[in-house]
């Protein structure tokens, strides 16, 4: 687990979050700066850098993912009025942590 990982550091708590969601692979929170109404961020307890780094045997921890996603969508109340669902892979596709975790971003029209 990198140290200066800020998302390591917010899974081992040593940044406090709220956590919406946690379980043994994962944990949600709210995005410091969202981009709509309900903006959360999904992210594996398992340090993967970038969705470049994938190995094939984090597979399952990409699609149990998909799953939260959908729990989360229905539980923010944006599952029927629609959400984007967003990787940033690499400075040039947005990234700025380095910690693989997906977006969840709705909740204009509700
Ligand atoms: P990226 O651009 O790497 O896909 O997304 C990183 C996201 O993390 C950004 O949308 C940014 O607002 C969010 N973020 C950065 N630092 C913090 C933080 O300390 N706490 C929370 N909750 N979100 C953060
Ligand atoms: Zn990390």
């Amino acid at each position: 687990m990198p140290s200066d990982c800020l998302f390591c550091r917010i899974v081992n708590r040593d940044v406090p979050t709220r956590f919406l969601y946690e379980d043994d692979d994962y944990v949600v929170f709210r995005d410091i700066n969202p981009a709509a109404p309900v903006h959360l961020l999904l992210v594996p307890k398992k340090h993967i850098r970038s969705m470049n780094d994938l190995e094939k045997e984090d597979s399952a921890i990409i699609s149990g993912l998909f799953m939260i996603a959908r729990d989360m969508a229905k539980e923010q109340g944006v599952n029927e009025s629609g959400y984007k669902l967003l990787f940033n892979v690499e400075k040039g596709g947005g990234q700025v942590i380095f910690h693989v975790h997906l977006h969840l971003i709705g909740g204009w029209n509700r």
